[in-house]
């Protein structure tokens, strides 16, 4: 942060308080003799402001945004190779290099979850279909039905653990997903669902990366994706691509349409 931009942050910071309970720690500021200028940019905090914008709107303003996170302190902190963390009042984001809108709503989602005691992701596993079996994913890799290896994924296309089970968690996603990973587990599965959900089709600050998860999969095997991975897509479009490639048709997008518009008992 630019000493120059310092006053415009300090109303952002007021903003986002004010507007959603978020607070953000301000890593700038004057220093012993000299100006400390931090991580933090001027355009960072914008897009921060405008991608919680886009939370409250999905959940039908401020006040509920407020009303399911309680208040979030936001920080930048070095959190290793991760692009951001969450707990129910806390996000993170890393000190390397900047975050995307998508990283920002992705962690809200988590924190939302978490407000939930992580209940919401539960739901979704629930609604989708899905479930979480350790044991049958480590069945489903000893037979050799996974496409990852036996303790971890392999960097090489058609082996990065994207099928049902394939996963560090074991779990079994439902449905159509936009995407998987061994990483992948419901808490993920929740969050990138949120992010999907207010992206797709909606002509904001998500929507490009929300349309490039869902038409990788016309590629051909072998192709490189928008987001630069070389994958057989051509083979998981069965497990992804949404009918006629509208992810509105899935129950992912229905399961966050209803829980925004207060149809499923988060109790
Ligand atoms: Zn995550």
């Amino acid at each position: 942060m630019e000493r120059s931009d310092s006053q415009y942050a300090q109303g952002k910071l007021a903003e986002l308080k004010a507007e959603y309970q978020v607070d953000v720690l301000a890593d700038w500021g004057d220093g012993e003799s000299e100006w400390k200028s931090g991580t933090w940019t001027k355009a960072e905090l914008d897009r921060l402001h405008n991608a919680i914008g886009l939370v409250a709107d999905a959940m039908g303003g401020s006040e509920q945004f407020v009303q399911n996170l309680h208040g979030v302190t936001v920080r930048k902190a070095d959190i290793g190779s991760h692009g951001g963390e969450a707990l129910s009042h806390r996000v993170s984001l890393s000190t390397k290099g900047t975050f995307s809108a998508w990283t920002v709503v992705h962690e809200f989602a988590h924190a939302w979850d978490a407000n939930y005691d992580w209940r919401l992701s539960r739901q979704l596993e629930r609604y989708t279909g899905g479930f979480t079996n350790p044991l049958f994913s480590l069945m489903k890799r000893l037979a050799g039905l996974s496409d990852s290896g036996f303790l971890s994924p392999e960097k090489k296309p058609g082996r990065y653990g994207r099928r049902p089970g394939c996963n560090a968690a074991g779990y079994f996603y439902g449905d159509r997903p936009s995407g998987s990973n061994w990483s992948f587990n419901r808490k993920e599965d929740f969050a990138e669902s949120v992010a999907m959900y207010i992206g797709w089709e909606k002509g904001n600050d998500l929507s490009e990366h929300a349309r490039n998860r869902i038409v990788r999969y016309q590629l051909n095997n072998g192709e490189k994706d928008p987001f630069n991975i070389i994958d057989n897509w051509l083979d998981y479009a069965k497990s992804f691509y949404p009918e006629s490639g509208d992810y509105t048709k899935t129950k992912r997008w229905q399961f966050v349409d209803e829980l925004v518009k207060g149809r499923i008992n988060v109790a």
